[in-house]
């Protein structure tokens, strides 16, 4: 999927073969994939030295068009969205990436500016989901951390990039220093240079022995959270609890002993504040469930329909919305 935008093609959040720079709006790795050594990237500065903490190669930036801006999309620090202005094609155009509309618990809140099309992100299209209040699912997480560490080892299971941060900052407000392995390590220390400061310890989660010590809060790869709670829970008595914080809890069951809805992402009434306030002419759905989202968004009364491909993009002129 790739945008003509003067000189250059750019693929939009995917790989393009036709493409010759990226836009990545945000360093998770849905985001990232079609980002190829030697191909330049729209992106921010902090999703640029998270990518390269990431993946070990080398990105280069490539420089701003004159009619492009990239604007906080508030999902994970270095977020943005992709705003193109009306000159080049007679009609300006947003594409969201993921982003949210509640202000985030680390970064920049998203800025919203109408667009004659919005092309968004669909990953909760459905309007029976709806987030709790952000402040009670934190304030759940802490109880539930400090509770449990006085009976045993605690193990939270997040993404390396975004979740795991937003973790870490939730348990030092209540004076919870959480060990995390070294992949989170490097991503924190992309936090610091961008002036976000967090308290961790670093260690080795599946050293022999760490679970004969003191209890403790940890925070792991989500994939290793099983292997890791066997690992403990075979060195000593005590018991390991563990726990996953995601807005797909409020869809899915994880074999963890609780999780917690908690988001960085839109959901369906978010969605509904984000079209309102960016006043699009069309709104043509983006990702895994787009069929879904444009759907539900017409039975709202909205014009939306579905991004195919991007030619469909390039035949809408303001005359056809
Ligand atoms: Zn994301």
């Amino acid at each position: 999927m790739a945008l003509a935008l003067g000189d250059y093609k750019v693929a939009l959040d995917s790989s393009d073969k036709s493409a010759n720079v990226n836009f990545v709006s945000h360093a998770h790795t849905d985001h990232m994939a079609g980002l190829r050594k030697n191909r330049k990237a729209l992106a921010s500065e902090m999703t640029k030295d998270l990518i390269e903490c990431r993946s070990g190669f080398t990105v280069e930036l490539a420089e701003e068009p004159d009619c492009v801006d990239l604007l906080d999309a508030g999902h994970i620090p270095g977020s943005k969205q992709l705003y193109v202005e009306n000159e080049l094609y007679g009609y300006s155009v947003v594409y969201s990436g993921d982003y949210q509309m509640s202000r985030p618990l680390i970064g920049e809140k998203i800025k919203v500016r109408e667009a004659d099309v919005l092309i968004m992100d669909s990953t909760y299209p459905d309007p029976k989901v709806v987030f709790e209040d952000r402040g009670e699912v934190v304030t759940a997480i802490q109880h539930y951390a400090r509770m449990k560490l006085d009976r045993g080892i605690v193990l939270f299971g997040a993404h390396i990039i975004g979740r795991a941060q937003e973790l870490i900052s939730i348990l030092n407000e209540v004076g919870i220093t959480p060990l995390v392995d070294e992949k989170i390590c490097r991503a924190n220390s992309v936090y610091r240079k961008h002036g976000i400061g967090l308290s961790y310890r670093q260690a080795d989660l599946f050293a022999d022995g760490l679970g004969k010590g003191e209890n403790f809060v940890a925070i792991a790869e989500q994939s290793k959270l099983d292997p890791l709670r066997e690992k403990l829970a075979s060195e000593c008595p005590r018991r390991v609890f563990t726990a996953v914080a995601t807005g797909l809890a409020k869809s899915f069951r994880f074999g963890t002993d609780v999780q917690f809805a908690l988001s960085d992402h839109a959901d369906f009434p978010q969605a509904i504040e984000y079209i309102n306030a960016c006043n699009p002419k069309l709104i043509l759905t983006f990702g895994q469930r787009s069929d879904v989202f444009a759907k539900n968004l017409a039975l709202k009364g909205y014009n939306a329909r579905p991004l195919r491909d991007t030619s469909q993009l390039h035949s809408v002129t303001l005359n056809h919305i």
